[in-house]
């Protein structure tokens, strides 16, 4: 039933220190766990203006869908974010009192989640003031200035929201993704009218699903379902349906942005795009992607529309998200040498022959410099995306992928000299690995994974390609991570000039079990389990090697002054463990064994040592740092000459959180409260 869920990877390596340091001010905000950063664009200025202006249309498009993707994380987040942005402005009373500096660092993780629910846990965070002081708020306002349905009174209103925000029973996960009930009825989101039951979605995409066709559209990815006398429909996600005052505006900005493209190819990627926005029609929305492929031209690229379905638990249902990019050529040759390569990585990968792909298609590959991040892509960002998702058009269109420095960059600078390595790696050998060559091979890993990892192997004949369900985001992410594990330790790397030296990967292998086996920990509540995919992946890969390595002691978990480090003892028997999981992954994949997979992500994936976790969190705490980071956007702004014709287009980076999320909500808000 799901569309398989490529990658948008966010992985976020907590400290790179290999970069010399510049003077640029990464670092906007920090509250709750929470730490806002800021990109910079190299190369913007030296683009030319047409392209200036193609991706400022563009980035124009990337904001007007903001709204789109909180009211599909539930369904009272507008009316929430609303009125809290309307305290935020009119409070009269003392702004450093407690209970209204809690209501701001809410309104934060509201605009940093896009809604209510946290962006990777899943779970409804409880504001940190009190009902009674959120009443009190509410009566200083005016009516008007409340987001009321028709017939409205304050007080009902106060009655439906209170409850949303401060019980924590009610809406109280965003995505539930396993367990043993109606995933879709337990489920905060808004994809599906409340009240729809699992058992009906399933039936009614089982009953348009042709399991013969070879190349099916992505059902159910551009509409909620509802009841409507009762009959289940799609309420599609268009002009003139669902969501079309955001998708108006959207479709202006591009049609503005396809008299600036800078090809044919481009144009007609932009003009398909378009069309699916006023049709809803999804084979259209194949077309596109099939165009949006085959454009390896342009320097500029975008990614805008319904794209990821991480947020449905059914995963065929996806938010809304911009990037807009253009290529970083130095960078690329990189991932070029990668990509000219990719037969020779599937050939001599460690998985049987039988789940190899013969003829390795149309992967291409090139990093990137983002200009403005939207959607899902905002605040928290990912570094890699490989898309299309669509399983048919990979295999005979196939798929582009990217890695993002720009981005990975600002993490670097940021998190330089921060103490996280002092506290948790186990020697200065294994840190001075990570300080030589960290930048290099994390960004090599992310290449790997995007560019080769999630595009190699096949599906056998007659298997269903979303037979793993719910287990299939994390078993796709462990084979992309496993790829780009095995392969960052070959000599072919080093042939291939990639890494500097024969030693490096040590320093990416260090890290990910650190990371997998301990500090990812971090990022999760005592008592929760690890629930999103790619940090199950980590842990499932992480735990798995340990155990198997465990009677030669290839990795050891080992403890010095009452705190536990990992040592790694034998690297090249951990990548020998790594090429074996990936044929098992793989094989999971190739034949669609749902009970293996299961298996390997419940026994490995999900649970955390109680003891160990503490430990690491009373580490962590004592350091002061974010777990979670994300992005303000660099603000883009039109010059204009005299004759009020466009001569430039600028870059300010002087624009605050607080302020570039007002200045959003004031101009790219097109929604009502309720849809
Ligand atoms: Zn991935």
């Amino acid at each position: 039933m799901t569309a398989i869920a490529m990658c948008a990877c966010t992985e976020q390596a907590n400290d790179r220190v290999s970069q010399p340091e510049n003077d640029f001010n990464y670092v906007v905000d920090q509250f709750a766990d929470l730490q806002i950063l800021r990109y910079q664009v190299p190369g913007f200025e030296s683009l030319s203006l047409q392209q200036k202006r193609l991706l400022y249309h563009l980035s124009q498009a990337g904001l007007m869908g903001r709204d789109i993707l909180f009211d599909q994380n539930c369904r009272y987040n507008l009316a929430i974010r609303r009125t809290l942005e309307a305290i935020y402005m009119k409070y009269p009373g003392d702004r450093d009192h407690a209970e209204f500096q809690a209501l701001e660092t809410y309104l934060k993780r509201v605009w940093f989640s896009n809604g209510i629910h946290h962006h990777y846990g899943e779970d409804k965070f409880i504001p940190g003031f009190t009902p009674d002081f959120f009443i009190s708020c509410i009566r200083f306002l005016s009516a008007s200035d409340l987001p009321l349905k028709p017939g409205q009174t304050t007080d009902q209103f106060l009655m439906e929201i209170a409850p949303v925000m401060f019980n924590p029973a009610i809406l109280s996960k965003k995505t539930v993704q396993s367990g043993n009930v109606d995933l879709i009825r337990a489920s905060a989101n808004n994809y599906y009218e409340e009240g729809l039951t699992q058992k009906e979605v399933e039936e009614f995409y089982n009953r348009i699903k042709d399991p013969d066709d070879d190349t099916p559209v992505s059902y159910g990815l551009n509409s909620r379902l509802a009841k409507e006398n009762g009959q289940i429909v799609e309420q599609v996600w268009k002009v003139g349906g669902l969501y079309t005052q955001a998708i108006e505006p959207i479709v202006a900005e591009l049609q503005q942005a396809a008299q600036y493209a800078e090809n044919d190819t481009q144009r007609a990627v932009i003009e398909k795009l378009i069309e699916y926005y006023q049709t809803g029609d999804l084979k259209t929305f194949d077309d596109y992607s099939i165009l949006w492929v085959g454009d390896v031209d342009s320097e500029v690229d975008f990614v805008n529309g319904f794209i990821e379905t991480y947020g449905d638990p059914l995963g065929m249902k996806a938010s809304w998200e911009s990037t807009v990019n253009f290529i970083n050529k130095e960078a690329t040759k990189r991932t070029k040498l990668i990509s000219d390569h990719a037969q020779w990585f599937e050939d001599h990968s460690p998985v049987d022959d039988r789940f190899k792909k013969k003829e390795v298609k149309g992967v291409t590959a090139k990093v990137i410099t983002v200009a403005t991040i939207g959607g899902d892509c905002y605040p928290a960002t990912p570094i890699g995306i490989n898309l299309p998702n669509s399983n048919w058009i990979r295999r005979d269109f196939g798929s582009k992928s990217v890695t993002i420095e720009n981005i990975t960059e600002a993490y670097d600078q940021a998190s330089l000299g921060n103490g996280f390595n002092k506290e948790f790696v186990w020697s200065d050998t294994e840190r001075e690995w990570i300080r030589t060559y960290g930048f290099i091979t994390d960004n090599l890993h992310t290449d790997l994974h995007e560019c080769l990892g999630h595009g190699s192997g096949i599906i056998l004949p007659g298997v269903d390609p979303d037979g793993l369900k719910a287990y299939s985001s994390t078993l796709e992410e462990a084979r992309a991570d496993l790829f780009g594990l095995y392969y960052i330790a070959d000599p072919k790397l080093l042939e291939l000039e990639l890494v500097p030296d024969k030693d490096a990967y040590k320093a990416e292998y260090y890290k990910f079990m650190m990371n997998g086996l301990i500090t990812q920990l971090v990022r999760i509540e005592p008592g929760k389990d690890v629930e999103e995919a790619h940090m199950r992946n980590r842990q499932l890969i992480a735990k798995w090697v340990f155990e198997k390595g465990a009677p030669e002691q290839v990795v050891e978990l080992k403890q010095k002054e009452g705190k536990t480090y990992v040592v790694i003892h034998d690297y090249e028997k951990l990548r020998e463990l790594f090429g074996q999981l990936l044929a098992e992954v793989q094989r999971i994949k190739s034949e669609g064994d749902l009970a293996a997979g299961s298996k390997l992500v419940e026994e490995y994936a999900v649970k955390i040592d109680p003891v160990l976790h503490a430990e690491v969190l009373e580490r962590y705490a004592r350091l002061n740092l974010a777990p979670y980071k994300g992005f303000v956007n660099p603000v883009m702004k039109e010059v204009a000459n005299k004759k009020g014709e466009v001569v430039d287009i600028v870059l300010d980076y002087t624009e605050g959180y607080a302020e570039q999320m007002l200045r959003y909500s004031t101009d790219y808000s097109f929604l009502p409260a309720y849809n």
